[in-house]
């Protein structure tokens, strides 16, 4: 059946309406564009036709391309993929130049029909892509539509004429925002933006979508870039104005991505390319840049991590089947410092009871406030309404008291990081809660296991580790201990679709998997430094990769005083097998230096009176002298990624990761793993496990045997086989 349907009313108006049956919202697929076309031409073709309206059967207009056909476009290309996928984009262009045109005589601009898109509400991508071909576009009024083209954010460009149009309907200048960071807006503010050109109550839409066909003017429908003397607004590059602004973008985005990520630099040539020529050439640079954009390993890793399997999480593809609903209503958290605060925050926003308990009610209290604070801003930057702080601060309740506690379903526990404290009130919470009610707690060190000695009922105590700041941060790792149960697994995998968090389930293990891969790329930007490599080129080839802080400023922002208690807890722990003796030398150093990062401002970094970070600090060089001889930036890049690909190898050896899209959209969302690569395993696949094998054997042999081949990965070097391919290929 066709996603989309066609009818003509009696005023001689046609109606082309988008309808994708078994899907919450609109997505184009290749055979919509065939359907939507021929739709069109039959109305382009019909003298009974005045016009036509390109509308929804939905609440919404469209979501975008489907990303399952994006994901797979190179697959589904042919034995020349380049070739097929330009000659598809083509087709396309045609299909949309096809509508833009409407039949008008190419000299004259005359004779065309006017053709109209009737936003219903959300329209990102292709489903504003579509809408910038049509002669005018309105949209209803609803605050909370979205209206945007948010490709960049999963290492696309729009590539179905939404560069080129939108460059030449807004300038570059003001269309950068929308393009180059994916800025997306409800309809009244993209109209007044110029994304689109008019809204209107919901229920006027259609009626007035017809006034506009039926009152159109042949000047109406001719876009600026088809009539005669059409100038772009704010200049072409090699005019006064419009110079300034391509080598003002060109730096913005270097500076921003260090080239680490091809669409940014693809899309920016497109639009410097494109605005050089005629409009029906700019399509086809638009085409071939995305064609080269496709063909790039990166995209298909992005949407696959950052998409496909990010979405999958989100939507229970690790739950443990038959387990009912199990939504939290009542949460109990225990803590109501930095973490505890912010869970709470999250937890009213999901609009979820709170009780927040600490040891006394002024720390309570505080924990509290952090949301009024949060709330406040809000309303400053007119995101929030009075009405809903006091919504969210009337769901909180600030306590000392464990009776408060009763009728929870769910407890977080974020008190200090003390195995003792946490048996403590441990024991104190479950003389109060019902039996049914499952425990976690949010320590980011403990072994689970352990800390569930405590509970009587081991298999409702389970791991939930949020990152900070947590109403930012996107991702909770979820950890299972020895006996924790699939009910306790179920409960947290739906309080975090509850708080809107992408969950990872992983098994217990010493710091678990975020932190397990975290602190080995910090401890080798700090061994480096330690060797003698110049701090700049350690902080600068982490972004140059895309990480988005160096090891350094890392370290520097989660205190040198926390590295110095893990690294003393580990080596206790560890005993002679402890092998990270060289970044103790740093690191301990530096706490004698009473340098302790950020929060004293003073540590890798240095910082000015409000906390900001102002330069290395140039002291380290007294300590550690810059070798004369510098490793290449490519050495120390490799370094940086090995030090955590091998990380997540290991982790998924020993089983503690169980699912490979957990170890790439994890690494992602909790420390912002280069996110061109779509996460460390995905990296390895993309250098092949036969390069990952030469390059780790060549590490280990001058860096030490923390780079020593995993035998896992080994065997797919000697099988030709991938992370992927082995575990994901259905
Ligand atoms: P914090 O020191 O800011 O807050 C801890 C709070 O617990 C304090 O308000 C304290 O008064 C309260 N508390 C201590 N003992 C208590 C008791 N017996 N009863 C009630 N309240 C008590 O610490 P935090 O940074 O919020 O960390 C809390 C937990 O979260 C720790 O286990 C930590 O490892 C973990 N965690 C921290 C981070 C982080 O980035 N800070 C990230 C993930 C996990």
């Amino acid at each position: 059946m066709s996603d989309f349907t066609y009818a003509i009313d009696a005023d001689g108006v046609a109606t082309i309406t988008w309808d994708c049956k078994d899907k919450s919202m609109n997505v184009m697929t290749f055979q919509g564009f065939d359907d939507l076309n021929a739709h069109v031409q039959a109305g382009l073709a019909d003298d009974a036709v005045k016009g036509m309206i390109i509308t929804s059967g939905k609440d919404s207009f469209a979501g975008g391309m489907d990303l399952n056909v994006l994901a797979r476009l190179k697959e589904d290309s042919g034995d020349n993929p380049a070739k097929g996928l330009f000659d598809g984009l083509m087709k396309m262009h045609g299909v949309l130049r096809g509508i833009e045109r409407a039949g008008m005589d190419a000299k004259t601009n005359k004779g065309g029909k006017p053709i109209v898109c009737a936003m219903t509400g959300t329209g990102m991508g292709i489903g504003l892509e579509i809408p910038l071909a049509c002669h005018h576009i309105i949209a209803a009024d609803k605050p909370k539509a979205k209206i945007g083209l948010p490709e960049i954010m999963i290492g696309i460009f729009p590539g179905a004429g939404g560069t080129t149009r939108l460059i030449r309907k807004l300038g570059a200048m003001a269309a950068s925002p929308f393009l180059l960071e994916g800025k997306i807006l409800p309809p009244a503010k993209a109209a007044a933006a110029g994304l689109i050109d008019e809204v209107v109550a919901p229920d006027a839409l259609q009626a007035r979508a017809k006034e506009w066909v039926l009152n159109a003017t042949d000047a109406d429908i001719v876009k600026p870039w088809d009539a005669r003397g059409y100038k772009m607004p704010g200049g072409t590059p090699y005019t006064p104005a419009g110079f300034p602004t391509m080598i003002g973008a060109n730096a913005m985005v270097h500076g921003k991505t260090q080239g680490a990520f091809p669409a940014a630099k693809a899309l920016l040539a497109a639009v410097y390319e494109g605005a050089l020529v005629p409009f029906d050439t700019a399509l086809k640079i638009e085409a071939r840049w995305f064609t080269k954009v496709i063909m790039d390993p990166t995209s298909t890793a992005m949407i696959r991590s950052l998409f496909l399997n990010k979405t999958a999480l989100e939507k229970g593809a690790v739950r443990p089947a038959g387990v009912a609903d199990q939504s939290v209503k009542k949460v109990g958290i225990l803590g109501a410092g930095m973490m505890g605060a912010g869970i709470a925050l999250v937890s009213a926003m999901a609009g979820i009871e709170v009780v927040l308990l600490d040891q006394d009610q002024a720390a309570a209290d505080r924990g509290k406030a952090y949301s009024e604070t949060y709330m406040d801003k809000g309303i400053a930057r007119k995101k929030a309404t009075p009405a809903k702080k006091d919504a969210i601060l009337g769901l909180i309740t600030a306590t000392t008291d464990y009776a408060a506690l009763k009728g929870c379903d769910l407890i977080v526990e974020a008190v200090f990081e003390d195995p003792k404290i946490k048996a403590t009130v441990t024991k104190a919470v479950e003389e109060v809660i019902g039996a049914d009610c499952i425990f976690a707690t949010n320590t980011s060190t403990l072994p689970i296991t352990e800390l569930a000695k405590a509970s009587q009922r081991p298999e409702q105590y389970i791991g939930i580790h949020f990152f900070s700041p947590v109403e930012r941060m996107l991702l909770v790792e979820i950890i299972k201990g020895k006996e924790t149960g699939d009910r306790a697994v179920a409960k947290a995998l739906d309080f975090a679709r509850q708080i809107r968090k992408t969950p990872i389930v992983v098994n217990d293990a010493r710091f678990f998997y975020a932190n397990r891969c975290i602190i080995p790329y910090l401890n080798e930007g700090i061994r480096m430094v330690g060797e003698g490599v110049a701090p700049a080129l350690v902080e600068n080839a982490a972004r140059m990769l895309g990480f988005p802080v160096g090891p350094l400023q890392l370290v520097d922002e989660t205190s040198i005083d926390l590295a110095v208690k893990i690294a003393t807890a580990t080596k206790a722990a560890m005993g002679d097998a402890y092998p990270d003796s060289a970044v103790d030398d740093v690191i301990f150093w530096m706490a004698d230096e009473g340098r302790m990062g950020r929060k004293t401002g003073a540590g890798f970094y240095t910082y000015d009176a409000k906390g900001k970070r102002t330069g290395l600090w140039d002291g380290l060089a007294d300590k550690y002298p810059a070798l004369d001889n510098q490793p290449d930036l490519i050495e120390v890049q490799h370094r940086l990624m090995f030090a955590q690909a091998l990380e997540a190898v290991r982790a998924l050896e020993e089983g503690v990761l169980m699912d490979i899209r957990e170890g790439d959209v994890g690494a992602i969302l909790g420390w912002g793993f280069a996110p061109w690569s779509g996460g460390p395993l995905s990296w390895l696949d993309m250098i092949s496990a036969d390069k990952a094998v030469e390059l780790c054997d060549a590490l280990a042999a001058t860096h030490g045997a923390r780079f020593t081949t995993p035998d896992l990965l080994r065997d797919m070097a000697a099988k030709n086989d991938g992370f992927y391919a082995r575990y994901m290929s259905a």
